[in-house]
Formats: C-alpha cells, structure tokens, sequence
C-alpha cells in the first residue's frame, strides 16, 4: 500500500502552501476552474514569481497569506 500513500500525498502537495504548509486555496486542486482561483484576482509582480519560483523550486502554489508576506518583505527592500 505504500505506492497508494505516496500517490495520495503528491496530489496532496499540490493543494499545499510550500512556505507554512498550510492548504494554498488553489482552485485547481479542488476540480474548480482556474480562473475562480483567488490567483487570478490578484496581481503578482513578475519579479515576485521569479523569486517564489528560485526560493520554492517545483513546488506547488504558495498560499494568499505567505504571498501577501512577501510582497510586504520585498517592499522592504
Ligand atoms: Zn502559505
């Protein structure tokens, strides 16, 4: 049963926030269309993609609060 387990997590992985873990929201993962994803409401600046891609790579979407974080971080800088 472990081929089972491992298949049921990576689907999982791909409805979780790589920053806290935490369930990102995304549309997609839940049979919704991707454009009613909370995504598509927002603005991401290129450079913040860019970065999320180079900090988290391959990973799945991070959630609305770890993006709102760091887009207040990297206004800091
Ligand atoms: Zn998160």
């Amino acid at each position: 049963m472990h081929s089972d387990n491992r298949l049921r997590a990576e689907e999982l992985s791909a409805g979780v926030c790589p920053v806290c873990r935490l369930d990102n929201g995304c549309a997609m993962v839940h049979n919704r269309p991707a454009d009613t994803c909370w995504c598509m409401t927002l603005h991401i600046p290129e450079g913040m993609l860019k970065r999320i891609k180079e900090d988290y790579p391959g990973s799945a979407c991070i959630c609305k609060n770890c993006l709102q974080e760091l887009a207040a971080r990297m206004d800091a800088e």
